[in-house]
């Protein structure tokens, strides 16, 4: 598999590639200059499962804030820098874990090699990062548009750059808005490197269908083994990403851990508010740190049934609803005290 070869890399205190498990990421949305903001939304994140936070450092003043970030925070972060490549270096000497630039973007082959000295002397590695948006003029035309080969060309291209100057401590991004050229270009770059790749589809768009993207693409992408840290990007609080990030990992069967829960999709038999009982349990799991599966099934005909995979299940009747663990009926519970019954067996599960 891809992922079990490609070459390791340190990011602070974490490792990726050469099969290590496949980090959550997330970027901030905040200003990076203010350091409140951008602790207290890095510090959600990590509650959220965090395990690498990219913050853009557009100006001195962000680079300078990384150095107060980084106190407070538990997680490596990433300097995401475009066009200056002063703000590379600096971000790199106020204590970032990894930078991410675009060679193609911060200027001359003399400015690349000012930043990957700075990179070299400090061992911080770079993610080299190309998207579809800025695909360049020449490669565009070669391909006749925006193609996986075209992108994946000018991702080695990139690395090339970096290589030549004697630098080898690298991962690569290759993203794309077309999920499917996203797929290609993975599968072609994966044939043709060793180096660590962070995966994600760019400007997925709104929960709704960033979700569907995401999950779509990453799904493919790291079921054939690419793939050694994630980022699911959404229009929307960056914690949502982590949440989703999470659940395709653990869909993969790439993750173990968390409460999972299953419910039916209702039908004419449902007698519960079962979407509003679904939703507050979904939420309530979260608390619970167990590896276990929970069932929310609609009626108490089929419900302890098809709630038979489940470690544990409640099921809607009317006024009065189940409580079942693997498909057995345990007891009978009143219809407004489902969600406490289910809690309590969660706080008291062995
Ligand atoms: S568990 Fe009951 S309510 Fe839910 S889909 Fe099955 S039969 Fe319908």
């Amino acid at each position: 598999m891809y992922r079990d070869h490609t070459r390791v890399v340190q990011i602070g205190d974490r490792k990726i590639g050469g099969g290590n498990p496949i980090l959550i990421q997330s970027m901030t949305n905040t200003k990076t200059e203010d350091i409140e903001g951008t602790v207290k939304q890095i510090l959600a994140l990590e509650a959220a499962g965090c395990e690498i936070i990219r913050c853009t450092v557009p100006t001195i003043e962000a680079a300078r804030a990384v150095k107060e970030i980084k106190k407070q925070i538990h997680i490596p972060l990433v300097a995401d820098i475009h066009f200056d490549y002063k703000m590379a270096i600096a971000a790199m000497e106020n204590g970032a874990d990894k930078i991410r630039i675009n060679p193609g973007n911060i200027g001359g082959k003399e400015k690349i090699k000012a930043v990957v000295d700075t990179a070299r002397e400090r061992n911080i590695p770079i993610r080299v990062g190309v998207n579809s948006g800025s695909l360049e003029k020449e490669l565009v035309k070669k391909y006749d548009g925006v193609t996986a080969e075209g992108l994946v060309e000018s991702a080695l291209d990139k690395v090339k750059i970096i290589e030549d100057l004697g630098y080898d401590n690298l991962v690569i991004s290759i993203k794309s808005s077309d999920v499917m050229m996203c797929v290609k270009a993975h599968e072609l770059l994966a044939e043709q490197t060793s180096y660590p790749l962070h995966v994600g589809i760019t400007e997925a768009g709104t929960l709704y269908s960033g979700n569907i993207k995401s999950a779509v693409g990453l799904g493919i992408i790291l079921y054939q083994g690419i793939g050694d840290t994630i980022r699911v990007s959404l229009t929307g609080d960056p914690v949502e990403e982590i949440k989703s990030a999470k659940r395709i990992l653990k869909t993969l069967n790439l993750r173990k851990g968390g409460v999972e829960v299953v419910s039916c999709p209702t039908c004419g038999r449902t007698q519960i508010d079962l979407i509003g009982l679904a939703n507050q349990v979904e939420t309530m799991v979260q608390e619970f740190p167990l590896d276990i599966k929970v069932a929310v099934m609609g009626c108490v005909v089929n419900g302890p049934g098809e709630a038979k995979e489940a470690d544990i299940g409640i099921a809607g009747g009317k006024g009065e609803g189940l409580l079942i663990k693997k498909g057995e009926i345990v007891r009978k519970v009143p219809e407004d005290q489902l969600l406490q019954v289910l809690r309590q067996e969660l706080e008291n599960w062995k």
